[in-house]
């Protein structure tokens, strides 16, 4: 284990004690990955352990196709190594990739209804207003992300009846989309509630869209 291998597991750990701490993951499900592109090493939480007693050396490692390459005696990667390997190979930009079942959010996955509104000015920003809903594709199979392809410039997607997938450049733009968007699940379900959810007028619509606009110019890449 070198600095670098040492720093992909620690930033595992530490997103998953962070989704954790958030109420993000539940005891056994989620699962969280960072790809090194530079190696071809994707660092991945085991399957069936609780993502806040994790320690370094329980990380698995595989290629970026999912082929475990290191893992510790009794551990396998996640059962969803294969959705999160294809996403790696969908967007090159992507470095991280978490995936939970967040309860607003999947309250959202369940009902196939995207998060989606016009009442909010962050979701519209950082979001273009929506997070859309994937078709439902079997878990454990890269066909939990066979409806990706209509959706590429989304960086946090809904899969039916199962959870939210949430990528970034690295692991903490991931886990902060996951928390962001979980925020936002549940303040719309309870505007729902509340009934009016007031739309932003659609001139306003137009000013937050040319801030999204500059910011994803000015993103580094
Ligand atoms: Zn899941």
């Amino acid at each position: 284990m070198d600095t670098r291998d040492a720093y992909f597991r620690e930033k595992i750990i530490e997103s998953g004690q962070w989704l954790t701490a958030r109420g993000m993951v539940g005891t056994f499900e989620g699962n969280i990955s960072a790809l090194d592109r530079e190696r071809g090493r994707l660092y991945i939480t085991p399957s069936g352990r609780a993502k806040d007693t994790l320690t370094p050396e329980m990380v698995v490692v595989t290629d970026p196709e999912g082929n475990e390459l290191v893992r510790k005696e009794g551990l396998k990667a996640s059962s969803e190594i294969v959705m999160h390997a294809r996403m790696y190979a969908m967007r090159p930009d992507v470095n991280a990739c978490v995936h939970c079942h967040a309860p607003f959010s999947t309250a959202f996955a369940l009902n196939h209804t995207p998060i989606r509104t016009d009442a909010m000015a962050e979701l519209r920003v950082m979001y273009g207003g929506e997070v859309p809903v994937l078709p439902y594709g079997e878990p454990g199979t890269e066909h939990l992300v066979d409806g990706y392809g209509e959706h590429r410039d989304k960086n946090v997607v809904l899969l039916a009846n199962h959870g939210m997938l949430a990528l970034g450049k690295d692991l903490d733009e991931a886990c902060g989309r996951t928390a962001t968007v979980e925020a936002a699940a549940k303040i719309l379900f309870i505007s729902r509630l509340m009934g009016r959810n007031v739309p932003i007028p659609p001139e306003e619509l137009e000013k937050l869209d040319k801030i999204a606009e500059r910011m994803a110019a000015e993103r580094p890449r």
